[in-house]
């Protein structure tokens, strides 16, 4: 099964796309966690995109197709996967088309799940991520006293989760990655999800519709 997730940020996707990896055993590939260990480390990818990610950019689509260009021709995705913050525009997605045209993948589905705007906020606000296992949670919810309830790890804010960051986010998802669900219709692989209710109710929402 070779699966895309699109969604404005907020709207679930790394959550949806960690339960659909476990459910059909295929990678979850994130492009945001993929920087954010980049940066981590202080490599040379991490040092380039620090800036973007930390300001609510898209990173420059060169680096990003370079970095996605090793990832799709590896062969931990020869079974199956499912992506989650790529493609991010229009040229990303062309890009995309055509690396997998040559490598001869096809791609079954794009997973949109849709929530509203006033609900992304919120969420993004109260947000916070395990530094392991990069599963999340809401700073009010579990109970979980600031450890992951799954791997015990530090939860913790991301710096984009915050004000400003937030706006500008949501408006690069507007202006750029809103267009490609009408990309992925044309195709007929969109599948358009409802993102409010339980994480349960919005996965099996997902597994129905697969
Ligand atoms: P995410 O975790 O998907 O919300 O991504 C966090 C940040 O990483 C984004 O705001 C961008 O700065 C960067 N990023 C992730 N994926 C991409 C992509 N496909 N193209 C450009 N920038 C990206």
């Amino acid at each position: 099964m070779n699966l895309v997730i699109l969604g404005a940020p907020g709207a679930g996707k790394g959550t949806q796309a960690k339960a659909i990896s476990e459910n059909f055993d295929i990678p979850h590939i994130s492009t945001g966690d993929i920087l954010r260990d980049e940066i981590k480390k202080g490599s040379e990818l991490g040092k380039k995109a620090v800036r973007f990610v930390e300001s609510g950019k898209l990173v420059p689509d060169k680096i990003i197709i370079k970095m996605m260009k090793k990832i799709i021709g590896n062969s931990r995705t020869k079974d199956g996967f499912i992506i989650d913050g790529f493609p991010r525009n229009l040229k990303q997605a062309k890009m995309f088309s055509s690396v997998l045209d040559q490598l001869g993948i096809k791609l079954d589905k794009v997973i949109n799940i849709v929530v509203d705007k006033n609900e992304v906020i919120e969420r993004l606000s109260n947000r916070r991520t395990c530094s392991v296992c990069k599963s999340i949670f809401s700073e009010n919810g579990n109970g979980h006293d600031g450890r992951c309830p799954k791997c015990g790890g530090e939860l913790v804010k991301r710096k984009d989760d915050d004000g400003e960051v937030i706006k500008r986010r949501l408006e690069v998802y507007e202006e750029e990655t809103g267009p490609l669900a009408e990309f992925y219709a044309e195709k007929g692989l969109l599948i358009n999800i409802n993102g409010s209710g339980t994480k349960k109710e919005i996965t099996e929402r997902i597994l129905e519709s697969l």
